[in-house]
């Protein structure tokens, strides 16, 4: 089913250093303008208000999946493994390198504002009339059905589907080291080859060898250290609140048939819930930032004043409690209102969560997201049965209620708020 290329093709790559192309299909998907769009979309949305480097894109990233993948594959089929069959290879690097094609401008804010999802949407443009159906028909007439199978996660061996979502995925490993090079941080540098040496294609799924335990650990760790320090950063969150409130608000506008002075396709169709293919295709964060700009002459005072603050990054700022009941919070929204501030803008309430790692749990068959170990008697365990390190980063790591509000607005409204309420925002 590979078709080689008559010669290699490399990118550089800061994170891997090179990116090796050897099939004719890779390189054809490569050059189609449906994967190019991904290099006008910020791989980590509105990031770089916090971290200045974070400028990289799903483009690079995507390279780097597939890059990865590439590289268990080709050490799996070297190896010969008996659990890997090699006419999986090409339908696995397909899909390791198309898996984010459908990601929209500032991925996460956009999803939610639209109520929309990225997966759909690659699903899409790999099954629709696109360039990228065109060339995984050349493979066979079923493959981009088979593509869009590995992404949404229903095809049937689930070693493919393992290589590019599970708990060690070659998406997560490429989103932790590159992410970590961009934002400049120290987490995040876990050693990737020694990671994929030990990594074996067992019993229909990928497993770790026992001797590369410590490797993982430390996988574990920087994913951990990379949610609560860049994910979850509060100032990201600020600049993602912002956002949602600039689309909520220019959602409202158009279903209240407000006269915009600005309008860029296809945005209000977006905005009313109906959108095509092609359509969806002209969605970047370049689009998205020009009407960010024009919004900031807008009549409407919400969405021009959000606009600006985004494009200016006059962020919210925010207050940290460790409770908060809902009366609590009702009452804070009824004296905001109270003294002129905007109930429903003025103040978003945000409660970071993650799951770094869910533990097996004695008695459970073993679930697709967990890491499983392969021993010298070729014993699988689950890690933390083994590991004290990721015992301890298990289960739900409780985060702390973040209050986002506009300082300068705030500070005017402050004499006219409770002191109880005042209090809590005057820290
Ligand atoms: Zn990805």
């Amino acid at each position: 089913m590979k078709q080689p290329l008559t010669e290699e093709k490399v990118f550089k790559d800061p994170v891997h250093n090179y990116i090796h192309v050897q099939d004719t299909i890779i390189w054809r998907l490569i050059n189609t303008k449906e994967f190019q769009r991904l290099r006008r979309i910020r791989q980590l949305g509105t990031s770089y208000l916090t971290f200045h480097g974070a400028e990289h894109s799903r483009f690079s990233h995507s390279l780097g999946v597939y890059e990865i993948t590439r590289r268990i594959i080709s050490q799996f089929e070297r190896s010969g493994y008996k659990d890997w069959m090699p006419e999986e290879s090409l339908l696995t690097l397909c899909a390791a390198l198309l898996h984010d094609l459908g990601h929209g401008p500032f991925s996460h804010s956009i999803e939610e504002a639209f109520e929309m999802d990225h997966e759909d949407w690659t699903c899409r443009i790999i099954l629709e009339d696109t360039e990228i159906t065109a060339i995984l028909r050349d493979v066979a007439e079923d493959f981009p059905k088979k593509v869009a199978s590995v992404i949404s996660k229903t095809y049937e061996h689930e070693i493919v589907v393992n290589l590019v979502s599970g708990p060690l995925d070659a998406d997560r490993m490429d989103y932790l080291l590159r992410d970590a090079y961009y934002t400049g941080v120290n987490y995040g540098t876990i050693d990737i080859d020694r990671i994929l040496r030990m990594l074996r294609p067992y019993d229909g799924r990928v497993v770790v060898k026992e001797s590369g335990m410590h490797a993982i650990e430390d996988y574990l760790m920087s994913r951990y250290q990379m949610y609560w320090q860049v994910y979850f950063h509060p100032v990201t969150r600020s600049s993602e609140i912002i956002l949602r409130q600039i689309l909520r608000r220019a959602k409202e506008l158009v279903q209240e048939d407000y006269a915009f002075r600005f309008m860029i396709e296809p945005l209000s169709d977006l905005f009313r819930g109906d959108v095509t293919v092609e359509q969806y295709l002209l969605l970047d964060e370049a689009l998205m930032q020009t009407a960010f700009m024009q919004w900031t002459l807008e009549s409407d005072e919400i969405l021009s004043d959000l606009c600006s603050r985004f494009i200016h990054r006059k962020l919210y700022k925010y207050v940290e409690m460790e409770h908060l009941d809902t009366e609590t919070i009702d009452e804070i929204r009824r004296s905001f209102a109270g003294a002129g501030l905007r109930a429903d803008y003025d103040l978003e309430i945000d409660f970071p969560t993650d799951l770094p790692y869910d533990v097996f749990r004695p008695g459970d068959a073993f679930d697709s997201k967990q890491i499983l170990l392969l021993d010298r008697h070729d014993k699988l365990r689950e890690i933390s049965e083994v590991s004290d390190i990721v015992r301890s980063i298990s289960g739900i790591h409780r985060g702390r209620y973040h209050l986002y509000f506009p300082q300068d607005r705030l500070q005017k409204a402050l004499p006219q708020l409770p002191p109880s309420i005042a209090d809590i925002f005057a820290k």
